[in-house]
Order: structure tokens, then sequence, then C-alpha cells
């Protein structure tokens, strides 16, 4: 991987310059609250932050958009202009996340509408520190090496810039005059101590996150989900925050005239009451008990068996937005303390 070093003080004029290669997106701060948004100018930019409400999903997996129009004459696919989308600030834990969207939409099967919006993304991540709810220490997502067109970290004086992709690359040609290969020992160091630093900070794990598959594969009926699930307000917000989740469900909407009309797909939450109601009105989950199973099961147990990690990429929304507290710690903290009893004598 091409590492490059750019001075602090360069960084407008770098974001100057890859504004002109589509429309920029950024993390701007508003209501207390981050979010992605359009950039007009650099100074809209935040990148004190830890995380966005929604995550860079939103670019790939939006939570409404068509796919299909229609009329009695035919059909046609409906697909994103062909303007590139650069979204810069993106942590680790969030390019965690697309990485396994891509794997998901991008593998045998590939998913069309998905495609074309990620061969239009540009993705230029950015370092972070951890709050109390970060947990990709837990997760292993805190550091990533692939995913990003290109990654800085930002240090005292300059940032250490990575280079993931030939569209990266393209970039950091173009901005050369910014960009420089001589990196010291000195600064070497400095990064390793920036590192050092960094994981110290990170105060909260997921408890016994080793062996939580196994947990669950061998307490597979535990009490647990029927306590969780008398909490749940079915409220799909875990689903709607979470980097990882994309079950969709697709719709059509015919004009009142019955002459033409289109199709969309929703983002869909298998926590809402009607995920799992098939043709008849037969609902195999009807219960939050059986819907929240599901949800954790499949985020920290079967996509394990498929993938070989977790779903989860660690990045505490779910800890964050949760009405009633229900998330990957207390969840695995309460399957862990089912099946030991007294946790600090079974001390995974
Ligand atoms: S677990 Fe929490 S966020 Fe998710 S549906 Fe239930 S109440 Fe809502
Ligand atoms: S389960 Fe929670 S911590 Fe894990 S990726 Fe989803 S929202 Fe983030």
């Amino acid at each position: 991987m091409k590492t490059y070093k750019m001075s602090k003080d360069r960084f407008p004029e770098f974001i100057e310059l890859i504004k002109t290669k589509g429309q920029l997106y950024g993390p701007v701060k508003g209501n207390g609250k981050y979010s992605f948004e359009e950039i007009e100018k650099f100074e809209d930019l935040d990148f004190d932050y830890q995380r966005t409400v929604i995550g860079p999903k939103k670019f790939l997996t939006p939570s409404r958009y068509p796919t299909l129009r229609y009329d009695k004459s035919g059909q046609t696919d409906v697909f994103v202009s062909d303007e590139p989308q650069i979204v810069v600030g993106v942590h680790p834990c969030d390019i965690h996340g697309i990485n396994i969207l891509d794997r998901l939409f991008l593998g045998n099967i590939k998913d069309p509408y998905y495609e074309k919006r990620r061969n239009n993304l540009i993705i230029i991540g950015h370092s972070c520190f951890p709050d109390d709810n970060c947990l990709c220490k837990s997760t292993g997502t805190d550091m990533v090496e692939d995913g990003f067109d290109l990654f800085f970290t930002e240090l005292d004086e300059y940032y250490l810039v990575w280079v993931g992709s030939d569209k990266g690359l393209s970039i950091a040609i173009e901005a050369e005059d910014f960009l420089t290969e001589e990196i010291t020992e000195e600064e070497i160091q400095e990064y390793v101590r920036w590192q050092q630093k960094r994981s110290g900070m990170f105060k909260s794990e997921i408890p016994s996150f080793k062996y939580l598959a196994d947990i669950i594969h061998l307490n597979y009926d535990s009490k647990v989900w029927e306590q969780f699930g008398e909490k749940c307000l079915s409220c799909g917000t875990c689903s709607l925050v979470c980097p990882t989740c994309n079950c969709f469900n697709v719709e059509d909407r015919i004009s009142m005239n019955t002459e033409d009309g289109f199709r969309e797909r929703i983002l869909d939450s298998c926590t809402l009451p009607c995920y799992s109601m098939v043709a008849g009105d037969h609902d195999f989950r009807p219960d939050r008990t059986s819907r929240l199973k599901l949800y954790y099961t499949h985020k920290l147990k079967e996509y394990i068996g498929r993938w070989g990690q977790p779903s989860c990429v660690g990045c505490g929304r779910c800890v964050t937005y949760c009405p009633v507290d229900i998330n990957v710690i207390t969840v695995s903290e309460a399957l862990f303390e089912d099946v030991c009893e007294n946790p600090e004598v079974c001390d995974l």
C-alpha cells in the first residue's frame, strides 16, 4: 500500500480539489448529532466526531429508492446518475461495514443497483478516537486495510495518507503538490505512539466476544431472549442505524389512473412486526422475542459461519440509540451470565 504525508495546512486545498470530482459529502454537526451531508465549503466539515446517526450505507442502500418504472408500453430500470459521490471522513468501523455490504451485494449474484452506486462512490477515510460506546476493538475493526480509496490518519502536524485503490492513487497523483513520500523515522515513531494512545482509550468491549457464537449456539433457547423481547419496542431503530443491516422490502406503486407505476426498495428491519409476514397473512415471527433473537443471532453467530467474522463492526450505534438499552453489550453480557452464574469464576 502506497503511503504519503500531507501537511495539515494543505488539507483544505485538497478538499477543494476533490470537490471538483463529484458531489462531496462529509460529517456535519447539527442539533448535537453528526450526519453525512453535502459539503459546500471546507468549514462545514467537522472531523472531530465518533459516529454519525446513519453511516455511509445511506449512499449505497438508501432507506427508499426507485428501481423500476413501467407503463403499458414496457419497463425501464432506474439507476443513479454517473456523477461520482465522494464521501470524506469515514471511520474504520464504517469502512468495514461497507466491506460487509460489498460481500453481500457484489458476491456471486451482483445487485445492479448497489453495484452502480458502489462504483460511483469514492471513500476517503479519516482516523478517529473512541468514546465510551465504541466497540470496534472487540470486533477487530478499529483499523482498516481495504475498502477505501484514500485514508487519512491525523497526527499532530500532518496526515499520513494511505492509498487503497487505483481511484485513490489517481487522486493522489493529481494532488502531488500537497503530498510527499518522505516519511522520517521520527514520524513513524510518532505514528506508533499515536496508535498506542488510541488503543489505550477504548473503555468498552463486548463481553466474551470470542465465545459469543458458541454461547448463542449451545444456549439457543436461553431465557435471555424473552427478557429482551419483553422490553423491545419493535421500533426498528437498531436496524436503521446499524451500518451492516441491509434487509429491504420491494413495493409496487401503481398510479391512480392504473396506466403506469414504479417499483421501489424500502429499508426493512427484522425487528419490525410485519418483517416475517408472508402470503396468506402468515407471520412466522409474530413476537418480539423471536425477531430480536434473529437480529442478534444473525449478527453475532450466523454471519460468522458464512463469512468467518461477525456482521457487527462495533460502531456503538445500537448502544447509543436503542431507547431501551438493548444492544450488543447488554445482550452479550446477559447471554454470558446466563451460562455462567458467577462470571468472575467463569472468566472467559
Ligand atoms: S432493540 Fe431497541 S432499537 Fe431495536 S427495535 Fe427493539 S427497542 Fe427498537
Ligand atoms: S450491532 Fe450495534 S455496534 Fe454492531 S455494527 Fe450494528 S449498530 Fe454497530
